[in-house]
C-alpha cells in the first residue's frame, strides 16, 4: 500500500476513533442531563399537585380536585397524573373517585414504603418516566396540620401522586445532537482528508521520484532528473540532489575514461560504474603490487614463479602449464606443470608451431569448436590457451585445462585479467632476459672484463629505447691513449696490452654500476654515464684523466713509463637524438682533443662538426 494511503487511512481512522468518543460521551451526558431534568421537572409538579391538593383540603374544595389535576396535567405536559389514597385515608374517608385507586406496584410501593420511586420505561416508540411519590402527614405547610383532620401518626403516607411524562422528546433531540455532532465530524474528516491530499501529494511525488533517481543511481546511472512541484526546504533539497547526480555523473564518466587507458574496457563487464571502478582500482592496485615484487625479483624464473603463485592463489586454477617459448626455434620450455603430463608438452616441446595459441597468437578455447588444436592428446578436456609475447625472441604460453565446463567459464572470465598480469610482468621479463644476455661471455673483451663493441652493436638501441621512455640521459666519452703505438714500437706488444689493461681498471673504477664501459677498439674506450650532471661528467672524465696519468709502468732497468688520455665529451639528448650519433660526436671531440694537442679533455661542440652523414 502507497505511503499516502497509509496516512489517509490512518487519519480517517483516528478521527472515526475520535468521533466515536465524542459522541458516546456526548450521548450519555445528555442522557445523564435529560433524565435529571425530567426528574426534577416531575419533582416540582409533584410538588405543585401535594400543594394543590392541601390548599383544595384547606380550601374545602376536594370536590374540585380532579379538575385541579387535569389542568397541572395540561399545563405541565404531564401524560397522566393521578392520585390514590392510603389505608388509613380510606377508613377514615372512604375510597374517593374512581380514579384515585392505586394503579400499579409502584404505587403500593410508595404507600408501602413511604420512599419515591422514579422509573424510565423505554420502548422504541418512545420513552417514559414515571415519578411516585409519597404524601405524608408529618409535613406541616403553611400552619397546616395533617393531624387536625387525619386520625393519623406524623409521618404516616396519606396517599400517592403518581405522574408519568413523555419524555421521547429529549431521546429524540439527543438523536438530532448526535447526528449534528456526526455530520459536523464527517464533514471535518472529508476537509482534512481533502486537505492532506491536497498538501502530502506533492511530497508523496517527490518522494517516488527520488525512489527513481536512488534506483538508478544504484545501478551507476546518474542522469536522473529530480523534479519537485514542492517550493521551500523540499525545493533546496531538489536542488542540491540535481547538483550532486550532475556532479557524480561527470566524475564517474572521468573515473571510467581515465580507468578505460589502464585496463581495455570490456574486461570488467558490469553496467554499475561503480562496481566497475572499484573492481578495475582493486585489479590496478593488485596489478601494481605484483609489479612493485617482481620488480625487486633477481631472475627471470622467480618472476615466473610468482605468475604461477597468481594463477593458483588469485585465480584458483586448478590444473594448467606454464611455457616459454623461443620464437626463433619454436622450442618449447615446460616452466610448471600442475600435473605430471600435460595435454600437449610431448607434442609441441621441439615445434611449439603445432600449438594454435602459439602459432595463431590468439586465445585458444577448446569449446568454441570441436578440436581445435591439433596438438592437444586428451579427449575429454577442455582447455583454455593464452599466449603471450614477451619479446621478438621469447614468449609465454598459459595452458589451462578443466573437465567441469563452468571452471572453463571461469578460465574464459579470467583471461582479460591474467593478461593484466603478463602485461605487467613483460618489461621486468624483458630486463631479465637483457640481464641474461649481458653476462654472455660473447660480449665482453677477454683481456680487460670489460663489454665489447659487439655489445654495443646489439643491445645499444634496447637501452636507449628504455633509457628514453624513462626519460634517462647519457654522457658518452671517448677515450683514446695518446701515442700508444709508440708503447707497443718501444717496449712490445706486452707492455702495450698492461697499459690497456690498467687503463681499463681505472675505468671501472671510476664509474658506477647504472654507468657502461666498453672497449671499442684497440686502445679506444667508450664510457657511457648515466643520468650524470655537467659537473658530475667533468668529474668522472678528470678522474679517469689524472688517475691514468699518474699511473707509473715499470718497463725494467729502473725506468718507469707514464702515459696521458686523449677525451672527447657527448651528451645524449643534447647534443644529438640518438645514441650513436652522440658516439660519433664524442669521436669528433676527441679527434679535436687530439689535434689539438693531446692529454686534454675536449667536449663537443656542433661547430666541430661539418660531417652530413646523419
Ligand atoms: P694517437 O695519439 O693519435 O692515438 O696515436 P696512437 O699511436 O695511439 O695511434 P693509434 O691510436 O692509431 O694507435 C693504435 C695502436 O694500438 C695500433 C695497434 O697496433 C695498437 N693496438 C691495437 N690493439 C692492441 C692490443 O690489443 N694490444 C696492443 N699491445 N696494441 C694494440
Ligand atoms: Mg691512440
Ligand atoms: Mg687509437
Amino acid at each position: 500500500m502507497q505511503t499516502k494511503s497509509k496516512l489517509l487511512l490512518f487519519v480517517t481512522f483516528m478521527l472515526l476513533i475520535l468521533t466515536a468518543a465524542t459522541i458516546i460521551n456526548i450521548s450519555l451526558n445528555f442522557r445523564k442531563y435529560s433524565i435529571n431534568s425530567a426528574i426534577e421537572k416531575s419533582q416540582m409538579a409533584a410538588n405543585i399537585v401535594k400543594d394543590g391538593l392541601t390548599a383544595h383540603m384547606v380550601n374545602g374544595m376536594m370536590d374540585k380536585r380532579q379538575y385541579f389535576l387535569d389542568k397541572i396535567a395540561t399545563s405541565n405536559n404531564i401524560k397522566s397524573l393521578w392520585i390514590a389514597r392510603g389505608e388509613n385515608v380510606i377508613q377514615q374517608y372512604g375510597p374517593g373517585l374512581n380514579t384515585e385507586s392505586v394503579r400499579d406496584e409502584i404505587d403500593e410501593q410508595v404507600l408501602k414504603t413511604g420512599e419515591s420511586v422514579q422509573k424510565i420505561t423505554e420502548n422504541t416508540k418512545n420513552t417514559v418516566l414515571r415519578v411516585t411519590i409519597p404524601y405524608k402527614a408529618s409535613t406541616p405547610i403553611d400552619n397546616t396540620n395533617c393531624i387536625s383532620c387525619h386520625n393519623v401518626n406524623r409521618g404516616d403516607t396519606l396517599g400517592i401522586i403518581s405522574m408519568e411524562f413523555d419524555i421521547s422528546d429529549m431521546r429524540s433531540s439527543g438523536m438530532m445532537t448526535i447526528l449534528k455532532i456526526l455530520g459536523i465530524n464527517l464533514l471535518f474528516i472529508a476537509v482534512v482528508l481533502i486537505l492532506i491530499n491536497y498538501y502530502v501529494t506533492p511530497y508523496m511525488k517527490l518522494f517516488a521520484n527520488m525512489q527513481d533517481g536512488i534506483k538508478k543511481a544504484y545501478s551507476g546511472d546518474f542522469t536522473h532528473q529530480f523534479v519537485s512541484k514542492v517550493g521551500g526546504d523540499a525545493k533546496i533539497v531538489v536542488e542540491q540532489l540535481n547538483s550532486l547526480f550532475h556532479k557524480m555523473q561527470e566524475t564517474f564518466g572521468d573515473i571510467k575514461f581515465n580507468l578505460a587507458t589502464f585496463i581495455p574496457q570490456g574486461c570488467v563487464s558490469s553496467h554499475d560504474p561503480l562496481h566497475e571502478a572499484k573492481t578495475i582500482i582493486n585489479e590496478l592496485s593488485d596489478i601494481y603490487k605484483f609489479k612493485k615484487t617482481i620488480e625487486l625479483d633477481g631472475s627471470k624464473d622467480e618472476v615466473y614463479v610468482r605468475i604461477i603463485d597468481i594463477l593458483k592463489l588469485k585465480y584458483h586454477v586448478g590444473h594448467f602449464a606454464f611455457f616459454e617459448v623461443n620464437n626463433l626455434t619454436a622450442e618449447r620450455k615446460l616452466i610448471f606443470s600442475t600435473e605430471d603430463e600435460t595435454i600437449c608438452f610431448e607434442k609441441t616441446n621441439k615445434d611449439a608451431k603445432i600449438c594454435r595459441a602459439f602459432r595463431t597468437n590468439t586465445v585458444t578455447i577448446s569449446t568454441e569448436f570441436p578440436n581445435l588444436c591439433q596438438a592437444c592428446v586428451a579427449t575429454d578436456i577442455n582447455y583454455v590457451c593464452i599466449p603471450f609475447n614477451i619479446n621478438q625472441d621469447v614468449s609465454l604460453t598459459v595452458s589451462m585445462t578443466s573437465d567441469k565446463i563452468e571452471e572453463v567459464e571461469l578460465m574464459k572470465k579470467n583471461i582479460s585479467s591474467i593478461r593484466h598480469y603478463l602485461e605487467a610482468a613483460k618489461p621486468v621479463i624483458q630486463g631479465q632476459i637483457l640481464m641474461e644476455k649481458l653476462k654472455d661471455t660473447s660480449l665482453r673483451d677477454g683481456m680487460t672484463g670489460l663489454y665489447n663493441r659487439r655489445f654495443l652493436e646489439e643491445f645499444i638501441d634496447k637501452i636507449m629505447s628504455h633509457a628514453s621512455r624513462k626519460k634517462e640521459t647519457y654522457a658518452v666519452m671517448m677515450i683514446d691513449v695518446d701515442f700508444f703505438k709508440m708503447v707497443n714500437d718501444t717496449y712490445g706488444h706486452d707492455m702495450g696490452d698492461r697499459v690497456i689493461v690498467e687503463l681499463s681498471k681505472v675505468l671501472k673504477n671510476s664509474i658506477r654500476s647504472s654507468d657502461l664501459a666498453i672497449r671499442y677498439g684497440g686502445e679506444e674506450f667508450v664510457v657511457m654515464l648515466n643520468d650524470a650532471t655537467d659537473e658530475g661528467i667533468q668529474i668522472v672524465a678528470k678522474k679517469i684523466h689524472s688517475t691514468f696519468a699518474k699511473i707509473a709502468f715499470d718497463v725494467g732497468a729502473g725506468e718507469v713509463l707514464k702515459k696521458t688520455l686523449s677525451i672527447g665529451i657527448a651528451k645524449y639528448p643534447t647534443d644529438a637524438d640518438s645514441i650513436w650519433k652522440c658516439i660519433k660526436f664524442a669521436d669528433t671531440a676527441l679527434y679535436e682533443a687530439k689535434n689539438t694537442g693531446r692529454n686534454k679533455i675536449v667536449e663537443f661542440k656542433p661547430e666541430m662538426f661539418s660531417g652530413d652523414n646523419f
